[in-house]
């Protein structure tokens, strides 16, 4: 419907299925003209990453798992064999034990919170290195993170941390790419039933809270998300870098939460 990423060629990494906030983001950078290429992690994720990157035209580059760098290399080998240049990335990964994700942040173990912070939080400034050696022409790198960085969400322990963690990552990717005009930017999405999110405890409680409590009183879509994607990965941000932008229906502003919400 316009033209806003005409010629721009981007890679989408974590989309998982037709709710994922990547498949979001991917149908609005179409709608602007993008052309893409997606990775999926594990064989089952092929068969629901094939037919999605179909649908936007785009080309599918195969499994990538984050946390092997080996895995990284290969897909940004493939990923060189159809493209010689990249305009924008889209990381769009979490992960963390379910088993974590409930009750006391505390009880977090080493081997969880290890995999956690490989997974969520190093795995932006893996793909980092493999995109600024295809970002010839500058670029712009787009990660999703949630407030439970900033305040104590309940359930989210660990995953909190990381976030926290992925939003620093991003001022200092910032900083370092920022001479060769590549952009790093996040975008705070407000919660979404997705897969990932299913993880959570309690997560339906979290998304009647925020509908009741944000001064739009409603929740959030991929689409939305997807949208103020679009004004990341174009030229509209061409000036902004090292941002953490809320697209959360603005909950992150208001500080007296009511408690006597009905229905929760
Ligand atoms: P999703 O389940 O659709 O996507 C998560 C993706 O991470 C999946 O595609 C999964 O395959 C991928 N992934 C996990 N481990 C991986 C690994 N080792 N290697 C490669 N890929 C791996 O869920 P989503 O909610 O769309 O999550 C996308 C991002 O958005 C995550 O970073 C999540 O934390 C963030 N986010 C989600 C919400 C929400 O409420 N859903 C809110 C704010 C931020």
């Amino acid at each position: 419907t316009g033209g806003l990423m005409k010629g721009k060629r981007g890679l989408i990494m974590g989309l998982a299925n037709n709710r994922s906030i990547a498949w979001g983001i991917a149908k609005a950078c179409r709608d602007q003209g993008a052309e893409l290429a997606f990775t999926y992690q594990g064989d089952a994720l092929k068969k629901r990453v094939e037919p999605l990157a179909e649908e936007v035209g785009g080309i599918v580059v195969g499994h990538c798992d984050v946390s092997d760098g080996a895995s990284i290399d290969a897909a940004f080998a493939e990923l060189g064999k159809h493209w010689d240049s990249l305009d924008f990335l889209v990381h769009a990964i979490g992960f963390s034990d379910k088993d974590e994700l409930t009750g006391r942040y505390v009880d977090t173990t080493e081997g969880n919170f290890t995999k956690t912070m490989l997974i969520s939080v190093y795995s932006l400034t893996a793909v980092t290195q493999r995109a600024e050696k295809l970002m010839t022409n500058g670029g712009s790198i787009l990660t999703l993170t949630y407030y439970g960085a900033e305040k104590v969400m309940p359930n989210y322990n660990v995953m909190g941390v990381a976030k926290a963690g992925l939003e620093a990552s991003v001022k200092y990717l910032a900083v370092d790419l920022g001479p060769k005009n590549i952009r790093v930017n996040a975008i705070s999405a407000g919660p979404i039933k997705t897969l990932a999110a299913s993880g959570i405890g309690d997560f339906r409680y979290i998304l009647k809270w925020n509908e009741y409590n944000a001064p739009l009183r409603r929740t959030v879509t991929i689409e939305e998300v997807g949208d103020a994607g679009v004004y990341f990965l174009s030229d509209l941000s061409r000036a902004v870098t090292g941002e953490v932008q809320h697209v959360d229906s603005g909950y992150h502003v208001v500080g007296m939460k009511a408690v006597d919400a009905p229905d929760i």
